[in-house]
């Protein structure tokens, strides 16, 4: 079973953002309101997530370090209709087989939770121990028993500027929760957490940016459209200045972009990006997320109907609140 974690660990854990990453992506699905991320040495000294969610009941804060022990899955049936982020029951494992964890968590505000040390995926303390009511994970000392893999890390400031950049379009994805990032005791951005998109945009751009960008909104039978799409003064030179966020999930889709920028380059003849954020909302039995191991890329059914509509939609707004 050691071996299946370092082989998943392969697979899951790359770098410090993918530890970032699997780690929100969980306090996300723990319903938490306020995630704080602390890194020091980009990720690869400590990685630090505290949010204030459900938490662990003391008979499950250790098998969610053994493999497949999602909680998220009831039946086979739900992995057509996924809601939450997580629900392969891998990443834990993977991480703890690669670092130094440590954990704290109570699923309730009596004061007292539980207190876990694992090193290399070998638990070395479970006890109870006082804690507020969520989860706080520190992950230390990353690859330390795969110095082939820590050989792959790039700069310290490559490795946050992974992490910044994820975590950007997590709070993007999700204006109604709290985020907060600090590297080596210094923050770097956070949000309020009070839903409102264009103040995430601000906060994490500036608000001179949030100020340049058009409100996106309608509706189809089969999805609603929301977001934010920048007005040609604010173009980037790369198409990753567009974030796809599919049911308040950060999602990776090639298509979906080139659709908005099919749609934006048609009116305005760039050769640069728009910044900006297409947010969709469908049924979960419209998309398949089981495609991509990292589980950020998507495929749609209806796919060109879905296309056709975010490249109408973002013409519509650019016709009547830019040109
Ligand atoms: P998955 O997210 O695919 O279920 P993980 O390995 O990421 O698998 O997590 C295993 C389990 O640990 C989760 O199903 C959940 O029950 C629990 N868990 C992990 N992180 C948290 C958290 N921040 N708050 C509450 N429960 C958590
Ligand atoms: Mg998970």
């Amino acid at each position: 079973d050691h071996i299946a974690n370092q082989i998943a660990a392969g697979e899951v854990v790359e770098r410090p953002s993918s530890v970032v990453k699997e780690l929100v992506e969980n306090s996300i699905d723990a319903g938490s309101t306020k995630i704080d991320v602390s890194i020091e040495e980009g990720g690869l000294e400590l990685i630090r997530v505290a949010d204030n969610g459900s938490g662990m009941e003391a008979d499950d804060c250790e098998t969610a370090f053994e493999r497949h022990a999602t909680s998220k899955i009831a039946t086979g049936r739900d992995l057509y209709q996924i809601r939450t982020l997580g629900f392969r029951g891998e990443a834990l494992p993977s991480i703890a087989a690669v670092s130094k964890v440590e954990l704290l968590t109570a699923a309730s505000s009596s004061g007292l939770g539980r207190k876990l040390v694992i090193e290399g995926g070998n638990v070395l303390l479970h006890e109870e121990s006082r804690a507020p009511k969520g989860t706080d994970i520190q992950v230390k000392s990353l690859f330390y028993n795969t110095p082939a893999r820590l050989k792959y890390m790039k700069t310290i400031q490559t490795e946050v500027g992974h992490v910044t950049d994820y975590l950007y379009r997590l709070a993007m994805s999700q204006p109604q929760i709290s985020f907060s990032l600090k590297h080596n005791g210094k923050m770097l951005f956070q949000t309020l957490g009070n839903g409102d998109l264009l103040q995430v945009i601000a906060a994490i751009y500036g608000p001179q940016t949030a100020k340049l960008m058009v409100k996106l909104e309608a509706d189809h039978p089969d999805y609603s459209l929301t977001g934010y799409v920048g007005k040609p003064e604010l173009t980037r030179a790369n198409r990753s200045a567009l974030t796809t966020v599919i049911n308040g999930r950060y999602i990776r889709s090639y298509g979906l972009v080139s659709a908005a920028l099919q749609g934006y380059h048609t009116l305005l003849p760039l050769h640069r990006f728009p910044l900006g954020v297409i947010q969709l909302q469908m049924e979960p039995s419209l998309i398949d997320v089981n495609v991509h191991p990292a589980k950020l890329e998507v495929r749609f059914s209806k796919e060109q109907e879905l296309y056709r509509f975010v490249e109408e939609q973002v013409k519509r707004v650019l016709r009547t609140q830019v040109l």
